[in-house]
């Protein structure tokens, strides 16, 4: 591989370093693959471009408009991994490992712009939460909404994972409307900094969108104010030394740290040797230890078994991690490559030797590489703690490589101890098929664990594994694993806005967060709404229906037809023997199908399908002889593509007497 380079980009440009390059060199070989440095770069002038340029640019976008973009980023990844492929094997990284950050990074962006379309609005703003009514008459209340962050984004990012890494934290800042500075790891830039240029090459990014530093930060974090964040995955020293930065402690500057983690797996108590759960144990462990030469942050660390089990656990861990073929991940056939670099070689084995002072190595050699060369090779190594309770490093050291240590339990109180002995951790798993015990693990370890997966013989065929960050879930731990929270879908966008309690009438509220609120105007027109494509209906815009009465033949006939022949509809006695009723009731499917009855305009138009109801809430019965009205209104409205949007209606079924019996959100497919 010819020796790359590495530029920066900055103000919309690529620039080269000033001077002070470093030398990075293949984890594979030792040759050095690329040079890197960030010297004469001004930093404070990257931050005001970005607040300047690209925060605006970026703000005038819809979620919608965002999330499509994050879609043409993600296709042009695809569209030119083959290109990343070639550059990751040289971070020692197998095929599959490559295809964890590479494809897996795509997949993220694919995730986040799907999201983004489905569960944001088309607006700028984003609604949190229900309206709360805070007066009498309903003339004032409040309504908390998030708006984007009007500063810049510093992803501070881990080795590991050069390519995932950085757009799983792109997927949710961009979407959120914020523009990034990124810092890949040096040992591993090459693959951020080519994957970078593919996405501004892609010509999506408004300018300010993306900029990316290829060495050290100078005085960057000196210039961090209230509305920027810090995204930092890497060590925990690392991460203590700038969040302790005055900058940031004084501009209360978010720090959402993701760092070391000391991961558990569990056998539960009734996954003896011979059971399918004790088999997807072995099997998970030993994947976690070898997948990127057990260089992921989620990677099983301590592997805990019921005593009694502990030497079977031993034995099949030690003949499944003979199994690895260690070596140039190019090669066919190789399953574990190389660690990153020679220094992280160096770490691993640092921290192996302080592990084997209070536990032993009973498979693999630390010290001898089982490739010969100049590559950062190091077999899978096995420790075993038989005295969990009297080593304080099996639990507090990270060997950040091929290296698990198992250990025993008493019983589940204590597996459940040892599993929080790890002071919080970003992933843990439990293989058991046995259900109350992984209700009480859950009970007893939740709070110390980001993401708990309970595997057994039912769903382990389809699971995505321990190790697997999604992102439609969170990423993240509390304690040691850095106390912050990436992903989880729409909840990692928000770690980039801020959230603001609005208080004030309905009406203003309303016309802020582009959604009707109850208490705002609800303007009638001449014009059904049904008749009305997505860009003629206001918000607000109401049609109030007919009134009918609901006889007692109405609500037989409605039992029969559908079968729903309930006591409280057709038992005058039992009906009123039931405390909430005082007598026979409409049923409320009936309600809703009346309700539809009488606010449908039939005819082929703009609505296309009915999609769903949500947060129904049946509030006043209704009797034999009563009549009912609708009121529906136009609550929100999106447009998903050209040929089709949805509309949300809020609907409200009065009695005579005005009370309200029911009401609900009603989702449809309209036209555009
Ligand atoms: P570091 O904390 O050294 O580096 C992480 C990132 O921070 C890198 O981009 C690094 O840049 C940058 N960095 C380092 N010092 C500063 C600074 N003063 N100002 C700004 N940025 C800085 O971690 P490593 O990547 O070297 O990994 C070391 C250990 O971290 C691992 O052995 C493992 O224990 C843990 N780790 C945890 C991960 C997780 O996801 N939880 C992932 C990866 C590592 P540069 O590379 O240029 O120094």
């Amino acid at each position: 591989m010819k020796t790359i380079n590495l530029l920066n980009y900055a103000h919309d440009n690529w620039v080269g370093a000033s001077g002070g390059l470093a030398e990075v060199h293949s984890a594979v070989t030792g040759d050095v693959v690329a040079l890197t440095g960030s010297d004469g770069l001004d930093f404070k002038a990257m931050l005001d471009h970005a607040r300047n340029v690209g925060s605006p640019a970026l703000r005038k976008m819809t979620f919608h408009e965002r999330a499509w973009m994050l879609k043409d980023l993600a296709n042009a990844i695809m569209a030119r991994k083959e290109e990343l492929y070639e550059l990751n094997y040289a971070t020692g990284a197998t095929r599959t490992d490559g295809w964890i950050d590479i494809e897996g990074g795509a997949g993220t962006l694919f995730s986040f712009s799907s999201k983004g379309r489905r569960e944001l609005p088309n607006q700028r703003i984003l609604i949190d939460g229900q309206m709360e009514p805070l007066s009498k008459t309903g003339s004032f209340v409040g309504q908390h909404v998030w708006t984007s962050l009007q500063g810049v984004a510093v992803h501070i990012n881990a080795f590991n994972f050069p390519v995932w890494g950085m757009l799983e934290k792109l997927g949710p800042t961009l979407l959120a409307g914020v523009p990034a500075i990124v810092k890949p790891a040096s040992a591993s830039g090459y693959l951020a900094e080519h994957a970078v240029r593919i996405m501004i090459e892609a010509n999506v990014l408004p300018a300010g969108a993306l900029q990316l530093i290829m060495g050290g930060v100078g005085d960057l974090l000196d210039h961090l104010t209230l509305q920027d964040v810090v995204s930092f995955t890497g060590s925990a020293q690392t991460a203590m030394k700038l969040q302790s930065h005055p900058v940031i402690a004084r501009e209360s500057v978010r720090f959402i740290a993701e760092r070391d983690s000391l991961n558990a797996s569990i056998l539960g108590p009734d996954a003896g040797p011979g059971t399918p759960e004790f088999d997807l144990f072995i099997k998970e462990v030993a994947r976690e230890m070898t997948v990127k030469a057990g260089q992921k942050c989620t990677a099983i660390r301590r592997a805990m078994a019921p005593a009694a089990h502990l030497d079977a656990v031993q034995e099949a861990l030690s003949a499944r991690l003979a199994k690895a073929v260690i070596g140039d991940p190019r090669q066919e056939g190789v399953t574990m490559g190389a660690l990153a670099s020679q220094a992280q070689l160096k770490s691993v084995r640092e921290a192996v030797a302080t592990l084997a002072k209070s536990a032993r190595i009973v498979s693999g050699d630390p010290e001898t590489s089982p490739v010969s060369g100049n590559g950062a090779f190091m077999s899978p190594i096995l420790l075993r703690s038989d005295d969990p309770w009297g080593s304080a490093a099996i639990h507090d050291v990270e060997a950040f490589g091929p290296v698990s240590t198992i250990m025993p339990y008493r019983d589940l109180d204590d597996a459940i101890a040892l599993a929080n002995r790890g002071m919080g951790s970003l992933a843990l798993s439990l293989f058991t098929f046995d259900q109350k015990v992984a209700e009480e693990f859950v009970l007893g370890a939740g709070a110390f664990h980001g993401r708990m997966v309970i595997l057994d013989r039912t769903s382990a065929r389809e699971s995505t594994g321990h190790g697997s960050p999604l992102p439609v879930l969170v990423h993240g731990g509390p304690g040691r694993a850095g106390g912050g929270e990436e992903m989880g879908g729409v909840r990692g966008v928000t770690h980039y806005m801020q959230r603001t309690a609005l208080q004030g009438s309905p009406t203003v509220l309303s016309s802020i967060v582009k959604q009707w609120l109850p208490g705002a105007p609800k303007p009638e027109g001449e014009i059904h709404p049904f008749r009305k494509r997505i860009s003629e209906l206001e918000v607000g815009y109401t049609f109030a229906t007919e009134s009918r009465t609901v006889s007692l033949e109405d609500i037989e006939i409605f039992a029969h037809f559908t079968g729903d022949t309930f006591y409280a509809h057709m038992d005058e006695e039992a009906a009123k023997a039931n405390p909430i009723f005082d007598g026979r009731v409409a049923h409320g499917y009936l309600i809703l199908s009346f309700a539809a009855g009488l606010f449908v305009d039939p005819a082929p138009g703009p609505v296309l399908a009915n999609t769903g109801l949500e947060n129904l809430r049946f509030q006043t019965p209704l009797y034999p002889g009563d009549s009912m009205r609708v009121t529906l209104t136009v609550k929100s409205k999106s447009v998903r593509n050209e040929e089709m949007g949805e509309v949300r209606w809020a609907v409200y079924v009065y009695n005579q007497k005005d009370e309200v019996v029911a009401s609900y959100d009603l989702l449809t497919m309209n036209v555009p």
